[in-house]
């Protein structure tokens, strides 16, 4: 049997004939819109995210976008973010008209460098063409940035923080999850993400109550909510009132069912992951550079990210023995054409260095010690060869 880079079909397995059911529910009920899930799913995201309130949406590239457009992010703006993301990260200020602005990440975790941050908030400010607004930290590979620094950063110069934890939902650091330190926490439940659904789906954790209700209201194109219709009468249901620009981000009723079989099983899942990373960090740490977790930190591996010189080599070496891997992300976002245009001040080193180096293992709950100790074995095999 080949090894599955990520086994969505172990999981399915393990959660047998009730998630089936709960889709068929669903279907026979005809709620498919804002069906009861919806409510429910937000509700169990909040307990497991300690947040008192979650909006769930219809990705986790518009849950980043919903609050910038909340806050009335737009043209003049800058948003600061790292470039070594996914292009969701900073492809959502262009969308509202805003600039995303490129910042170097700490090396070993990939994760935003909050000495760099002020660095770059500093910089944009003395060049006084963009007003500073935002920063979004990137949990990637799955472990928490390193918030309490970062929140500081933000905190000095009035910024809003975001935590687009669509690869690290789930990730605490000391005990927290990011939503202790950020304004937001955003997440996607793509299917290979470490929480995802069966299609697209995305959420938006928060604690202000206020920008809660505009969310909700953006979600389905700026309806009025609660605290547009309080103390005043309509003369028509309020429903059809339209109170700003929004968009329509809702998650299917039928995502929201499976998510809730998925959350059953999620911290086991965790748990699990960690095991497999601890096992690679075991029998590959004295030959290749196995990551590094935050101090305090506990990821939630969405990737296992190894760093090594000849890494094409590797790689090509891996498929040949029908190892499969995967690497993220060979152009940091800033050198893609598109975005080459925003600032990203001071350059981005470690990002470029990364990018070159890096590859991903094969990493999820189901992961077997036989199957991982095949990974390891050829790995070990390769470096040996090269020397
Ligand atoms: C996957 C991902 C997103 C976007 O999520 P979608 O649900 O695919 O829109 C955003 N940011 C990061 C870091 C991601 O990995």
């Amino acid at each position: 049997m080949p090894i599955p880079f990520i086994d969505l079909q172990a999981q399915r397995a393990r959660l047998g004939q009730p998630l089936e059911d709960a889709i068929v529910k669903v279907v026979r009920s005809g709620a498919y819109i804002m069906g009861p899930e919806i409510a429910e799913v937000e509700k169990q995201l909040g307990v497991f995210g300690q947040a008192p309130f979650v909006l769930s949406c219809g990705s986790g590239t518009e849950a980043i976008q919903l609050p910038l457009m909340a806050w009335g992010i737009g043209p003049g703006d800058a948003v600061f973010c790292p470039s070594f993301t996914f292009a969701a990260t900073a492809e959502v200020m262009p969308l509202v008209g805003a600039s995303p602005v490129f910042v170097d990440v700490l090396p070993g975790t990939y994760n935003l460098d909050p000495v760099k941050l002020d660095a770059a908030i500093e910089a944009i400010k003395a060049e006084g063409k963009l007003t500073p607004r935002a920063v979004i930290a990137v949990d990637l590979f799955g472990q928490p940035a390193d918030y309490p620094a970062i929140a500081a950063v933000t905190k000095k110069h009035g910024l809003k923080l975001i935590a687009d934890s669509a690869q690290g939902f789930g990730c605490t650091l000391n005990g927290q999850h990011p939503i202790h330190w950020a304004d937001v926490t955003t997440t996607s439940f793509f299917p290979a993400k470490p929480l995802g659904c069966y299609g697209d789906g995305g959420a938006v954790l928060c604690k202000d109550e206020r920008l809660h209700d505009l969310l909700v209201s953006l979600r389905v194109h700026g309806q009025a909510v609660k605290s547009d219709i309080a103390g005043k009468t309509f003369d028509h249901d309020p429903k059809y009132l339209n109170m700003r620009i929004g968009m329509n981000s809702r998650m299917d009723t039928i995502q929201a069912a499976v998510l809730l079989q998925k959350l059953t099983i999620f911290e086991d899942e965790i748990a699990a992951r960690n095991l497999v990373a601890d096992r690679y960090a075991a029998g590959l740490g004295d030959v290749v550079s196995v990551p590094k977790v935050i101090e305090g930190g506990v990821s939630v591996w969405a990737q296992y990210t190894i760093e090594t010189e000849d890494r094409d080599g590797l790689v090509a070496h891996l498929k040949a023995a029908e190892i499969p891997s995967a690497v993220y992300y060979p152009i940091p976002i800033h050198r893609q054409e598109i975005y080459s245009r925003y600032p990203a001040p001071g350059g981005l080193p470690v990002t470029d260095a990364a990018a070159d180096r890096v590859m991903s293992l094969p990493m999820h709950p189901y992961l077997t010690p036989d199957h991982q100790d095949q990974v390891i074995a050829a790995i070990r095999a390769f470096v040996k060869r090269n020397g």
